[in-house]
């Protein structure tokens, strides 16, 4: 198992995404291996946010929780997201070495250990964990597929659809060795409260760009494009 952290001791603040220089990256012996357990009956909704959708999960008890690797306390489960761009030369939000990857899929989990929500855990700097994986084009990824045919119950902003027996394991590499950096959410209010933990493998599902604007959220964003998986 190899893994590294990120210093960041040259960083003003810890804002996220960041460029990952692999060659800057130290390794750590401290570090531990990811421990994921994953209960599927957990999968809960899938619900159009405007500018993206989210996978929400049941996080009311300790059934699909993240431990070790960087962290020491347990993190449970909340939702996972997609980041994409408009073609295959754009879309992750982690640039690795200088390269930009077609699509990145955050999983994000909260300190179930020391806070009592989601929300609470959010304020605090260990607050949050996110596994990162980038998406390079590949093979046809089933689970992947399942996602998108149920993207069209869920055309418009803040309308959600029942996503039961999710099968979220599928979505990681098989090797989970792991960058890691305390950084912060992407995307307002951008609080620092994120441990990072980018996989160093990638996930290859099959995939092609459509522009969905026309039918998918336009009143929240005109550009916005959704993953065709094939
Ligand atoms: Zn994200």
């Amino acid at each position: 198992q190899f893994v590294c952290s990120l210093s960041s001791d040259d960083c003003h603040t810890h804002q996220s995404p960041i460029n990952i220089w692999t060659k800057m990256a130290l390794y750590d012996p401290f570090l531990k291996p990811l421990k994921i357990q994953y209960d599927p009956t957990t999968s809960r909704k899938i619900v159009n946010l405007g500018h993206c959708f989210n996978v929400e999960f049941d996080d009311t008890s300790d059934m699909s929780v993240l431990s070790d690797g960087p962290l020491n306390s347990r993190y449970r489960l909340r939702q996972f997201h997609f980041h994409w761009g408009s073609s295959d030369k754009d879309g992750s939000e982690h640039v690795i070495d200088g390269n930009v990857y077609p699509a990145e899929l955050h999983i994000v989990y909260w300190n179930s250990q020391k806070y009592e929500s989601f929300e609470e855990a959010a304020k605090h700097p260990d607050g949050l964990a996110v596994i990162g994986v980038l998406l390079k084009i590949g093979e046809a990824n089933p689970v992947l597929q399942t996602i998108i045919e149920h993207l069209d119950d869920v055309k418009t902003k803040g309308k959600e659809h029942s996503f039961t027996k999710y099968n979220l394991a599928r979505l990681l590499p098989n090797d989970l060795d792991y960058w890691t950096y305390h950084g912060s959410l992407t995307t307002e209010p951008y609080f620092e409260c994120v441990t990072w933990i980018v996989l160093q493998r990638f996930s290859r599902p099959k995939f092609a760009y459509m522009n969905r604007s026309a039918s998918y959220s336009r009143e929240a964003c005109a550009s916005i494009l959704v993953p065709v998986f094939l």
